[in-house]
C-alpha cells in the first residue's frame, strides 16, 4: 500500500519477543532481565491474525525478529502459521543464530526463506566479549550450513563500533569472496546501550573498502528499501549498507513494525502508533484490523522527516532495540 508520502509500504518487521539469550554490549545491559511476561506477548494465534490483516493491505514480506525470536518455543508453530497465509511471499528472520544449526532444515521446510544473522566480530574472543557469552564457532558453523541449505538468502548484520571492531571491516568483506552471503554494515544508532559506543559512518566504511577493492553496485530488490548493495568484482557474495544516520532514509522507508506486545510502530525513532493487542482482546475481525492498520500506515511520518539523534521532539523512542525489534 502507499502512504500519504507515496511510499510503497510492503515490509513488516514483526517482533515476537523482547527476551534474548545474549546481552550484546551495545544492545542490552549486562544484568537485564526486565522482559515482558509471556502473557503480554502476542500469542501465535494473534500473530497469525495480525499477519493476515497485513497481507490484506498488500504486505508481502515478513521479518520475524526480537529480542531473540528463537528463544520462543513456539517459533516453529508461528512460522508454519505465517507460511500458510496467502499473499505473504517471503518470510525472513533476524537472529543471533541461537539454536539455529540443528533446526535449519526444518525451518526451511516450514517456509523460512531468508536468514539474517547478527555477527559483529570474526574473532572468537571478541565475539564472546561483545555478546557477553556467544559461541563464535557454533555461529560460524551455522552460517556456513545456512548457505549450504540453500536458503533464498543468508545475510550477516554487522554493527561497526570505533575501537571495538573497526579493524575487522576488510575481514568481513573478504568473507564474501568464497561464501555466497551478504554482509550488511548497519550504522550504530544512539538508542539505549548504543549511546555508550562510537558509531562509524557507512560512508567512511565504504570509502575504506573502496581504497582496497573495486566495488560494483548491485541492484536492489523492491523490498530492500533503504539498503544499498555492492559486490567486490569476482567475489561470490555481496556487501550492503544500512545508513539511518549518515544517509537519512526516511524518503525510502518501506517498512512498518509490530512489537512483541502488539504495538503497531509507525517509525523506528518515535513511539507513535496503535495498540493492536487491545483490539485483538476485543476479538476484532481480520478485515477490521486491516482497516485500522491501513489508516495508521497512511499517516506514517512524512518522508521529509529525517531521523536525527539531535532532534528534540515529542514522542521520541526511548525503548531499547530488543523492545523495538531492530
Ligand atoms: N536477536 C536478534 C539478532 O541478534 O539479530 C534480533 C534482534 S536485534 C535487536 C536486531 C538487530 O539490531 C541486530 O542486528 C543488532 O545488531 C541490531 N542492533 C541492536 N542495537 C542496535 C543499535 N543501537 N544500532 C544499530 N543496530 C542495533
Amino acid at each position: 500500500m502507499l502512504d500519504k508520502s507515496n511510499r510503497q509500504i510492503n515490509y513488516l518487521r514483526l517482533s515476537i519477543t523482547d527476551n534474548c539469550n545474549l546481552r550484546c554490549q551495545y544492545c542490552l545491559p549486562e544484568n537485564s532481565n526486565n522482559f515482558s511476561k509471556l502473557s503480554n506477548l502476542l500469542s501465535s494465534d494473534e500473530i497469525e491474525k495480525i499477519v493476515k490483516a497485513f497481507s490484506l493491505i498488500g504486505i508481502k514480506k515478513i521479518r520475524i525478529t526480537g529480542g531473540e525470536p528463537l528463544v520462543r518455543k513456539d517459533f516453529p508453530e508461528i512460522l508454519k502459521k505465517i507460511d500458510k497465509i496467502e499473499g505473504i511471499e517471503k518470510i525472513a528472520i533476524t537472529t543471533n543464530g541461537f539454536n539455529l544449526l540443528e533446526n535449519l532444515e526444518e525451518f526451511k521446510k516450514n517456509g523460512l526463506d531468508r536468514i539474517n544473522i547478527s555477527l559483529d566480530s570474526l574473532n572468537e574472543k571478541k565475539y564472546n566479549e561483545i555478546t557477553r557469552g556467544g559461541n563464535f564457532n557454533k555461529i560460524f558453523e551455522t552460517i556456513k550450513k545456512a548457505v549450504e541449505t540453500n536458503f533464498d538468502r543468508v545475510r550477516l548484520n554487522v554493527v561497526i563500533m570505533k575501537g571495538v571492531n573497526d579493524d575487522e571491516i576488510l575481514d568481513f568483506v573478504n568473507l564474501t569472496k568464497n561464501l555466497n552471503i551478504g554482509v550488511r554494515f548497519i550504522e550504530l544508532m544512539p538508542i539505549g546501550e548504543g549511546k555508550k559506543f562510537i558509531s562509524m559512518k557507512n560512508s567512511e566504511i565504504l570509502s575504506f573498502i573502496e581504497s582496497h577493492y573495486n566495488l560494483e553496485k548491485n541492484c536492489n530488490e523492491i523490498t530492500d528499501g533503504p539498503a544499498s548493495y555492492y559486490k567486490v568484482s569476482g567475489f561470490l557474495g555481496e556487501i550492503g549498507f544500512i545508513s539511518p544516520l549518515s544517509n537519512g532514509f526516511c524518503d525510502k522507508c518501506n517498512r512498518i513494525r509490530v512489537t512483541s506486545d502488539g504495538f503497531l510502530k509507525l517509525c523506528l525513532h518515535y513511539n507513535e502508533g496503535i495498540d493492536l493487542s487491545a483490539h485483538l482482546k476485543h476479538n476484532i475481525s481480520v478485515e477490521d484490523l486491516a482497516k485500522l492498520i491501513e489508516e495508521a500506515i497512511y499517516n506514517k511520518k512524512p518522508k521529509e522527516h529525517k531521523m536525527n539523534s539531535t532532534d528534540i521532539v515529542e514522542n521520541i523512542e526511548t525503548k531499547g532495540m530488543n523492545k523495538i525489534g531492530g
